[in-house]
C-alpha cells in the first residue's frame, strides 16, 4: 500500500524505538494511556511494547466503543429486538458482546429476532423504506467519529418524512472519559503519565478540545495517528515533554487534525444531539456530560420516548476484571478468565469481543509470547 508502507517502515521504526530507549530516564517510570481501542490494537499488532525500554510502559484506555457500553443498555436493545414489529440494527461487533445470563443479539437473532448488521447507519433507511410497516431502530454506538453518520441518518429521516425509524443513541464523548480517568474513584486515580489521543476522533473535536488535560492535571497529550511510526513518534514526544517537565497538547497527526476540528460535523452533530446530564460507561461507572442524547426537535427519532423501555439490572460475568482492565489498572492477563475460558470466540466481557478491545488484541498478539514464558 503506497500511502502506508512508509508509515510502517521497519528500520525507521528500531530508529525511533532507539532514540526512546536514549530519551527515557532510567530514573522513573512512564505510564502512557493510549485511549483508543484502534491504537490498543496497532500497539500489539505491530509488537511496539518489545521495542520500547522497560520503564515506557504503555497503559490501556478505554477508547473501544463496544467494550465501554454497559450491559444495561444492551440489554434495552435485547428488549427492542424482541419486539415483533422491530427491525434492530447495529454494527457487527455488537452483535457479540455479552449480555446477562449468555445472551447477546447473536443469540437472540438464532432465536427469531429479527436483527440486522449495517456497515453504514444510512442502510437503515433503506430498510425503513423496505418495511414500511415494521419499525427499524438503529442501535448507534461510538465516539465522535461515528457521531456525525448517525446525525445525518436522523436528518435524512426527517427530511423524506420516514416514520417508522427511530435511535437507540449511546454515543460517548472522548474527553469526558479522559476527564473521568484522571478523577479519583474511590478515593484513587489511575497513575497516568501522558495520553495518546486518537487522531480520527480529533479530526472531528480537534485538539482545542484536550486542552484541560495539561492545564487542569497536569497531563501531556499528543495526537497520534494509528500506523507504528505515528505511535512511537507519539510515544517520543511524551517522553520528551514529561522530561522537560511540560504538560502541553501536541499534534503528531497534524496534517488532519487542527486545532478547532471539522466545523461542519461538529455543527451538524449539535443540530441533532445535547449532552446527557450523565451516562454509565462499563469500567468508569457514571460519568457526567459523557454521551450525547437526540434533542427534543428530532424526538420522534428517539427510541428512548418512542418506546417505553425498563431500566434492567443486568449482571455481568463476576470475575471479569474489564472495568480494572478499561480504567488502566490492570492488564487483560491479570483477569483470571483471560484465555481459559474467555477467548475472542467465547468471549465472557466486553473486552474480549471487538478487535479493539485490549483484552482481544492480547489474546490474538501476545498469547504465544504469555505460552512460552509459562514454559519457561
Ligand atoms: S479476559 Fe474476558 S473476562 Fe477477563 S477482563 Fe477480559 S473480557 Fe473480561
Amino acid at each position: 500500500m503506497k500511502y502506508v508502507d512508509v508509515f510502517r517502515d521497519a528500520k525507521l521504526a528500531h530508529q525511533l524505538a532507539q532514540h526512546i530507549h536514549q530519551q527515557a530516564d532510567p530514573e522513573r517510570h512512564y505510564r502512557l494511556m493510549e485511549f483508543c481501542g484502534g491504537h490498543t490494537h496497532a500497539v500489539f499488532r505491530y509488537g511496539l511494547p518489545a521495542l520500547l525500554p522497560d520503564n515506557v510502559e504503555l497503559v490501556h484506555g478505554p477508547g473501544c466503543p463496544v467494550c465501554v457500553l454497559p450491559v444495561t443498555r444492551l440489554e434495552q436493545a435485547l428488549e427492542l429486538s424482541r419486539l415483533p414489529e422491530v427491525i434492530l440494527c447495529s454494527y457487527g461487533d455488537m452483535l457479540r458482546v455479552p449480555a446477562g445470563k449468555g445472551q447477546s443479539l447473536l443469540k437472540a437473532r438464532a432465536d427469531g429476532a429479527d436483527i440486522r448488521m449495517l456497515y453504514s447507519p444510512l442502510e437503515a433507511l433503506t430498510l425503513a423504506q423496505q418495511h414500511p410497516e415494521r419499525q427499524v431502530v438503529f442501535f448507534a454506538i461510538g465516539f465522535e467519529t461515528t457521531t456525525p453518520p448517525t446525525a445525518v441518518l436522523i436528518q435524512r429521516a426527517d427530511e423524506m418524512g420516514i416514520s417508522n425509524l427511530s435511535v437507540l443513541c449511546n454515543h460517548v464523548l472522548t474527553p469526558a472519559a479522559m476527564h473521568a480517568i484522571l478523577t479519583p474513584s474511590e478515593g484513587e486515580a489511575t497513575a497516568i503519565d501522558g495520553f495518546i489521543g486518537p487522531a480520527h476522533v480529533s479530526t472531528v473535536i480537534g485538539s482545542e478540545a484536550y486542552a484541560p488535560f495539561p492545564r487542569q492535571f497536569g497531563k501531556p497529550v499528543v495526537i497520534a495517528g494509528f500506523e507504528p511510526l505515528d505511535l512511537l513518534q507519539a510515544i517520543s514526544m511524551l517522553v520528551g515533554q514529561l522530561n522537560r517537565h511540560e504538560a502541553r497538547v501536541e499534534n503528531q497527526f497534524s496534517w488532519a487534525v487542527t486545532p478547532g476540528g471539522n466545523p461542519k460535523a461538529r455543527a451538524l452533530v449539535e443540530q441533532v444531539f445535547e449532552r446527557r446530564d450523565s451516562f454509565e460507561w462499563r469500567g468508569l461507572g457514571e460519568v457526567p456530560a459523557s454521551a450525547l442524547k437526540i434533542r427534543p426537535e428530532y424526538a420522534r427519532y428517539d427510541a428512548e420516548q418512542r418506546f417505553e423501555l425498563s431500566a434492567p439490572r443486568a449482571r455481568e460475568h463476576p470475575a471479569c476484571e474489564c472495568p480494572a482492565v478499561l480504567r488502566g489498572q490492570k492488564r487483560p492477563d491479570q483477569c483470571r478468565l483471560f484465555g481459559t475460558p474467555c477467548t475472542p470466540d467465547n468471549p465472557l466481557g466486553a473486552c474480549m469481543v471487538s478487535s479493539e478491545g485490549a483484552c482481544a488484541a492480547w489474546y490474538r498478539y501476545n498469547r504465544g509470547r504469555i505460552a512460552m514464558q509459562e514454559r519457561e
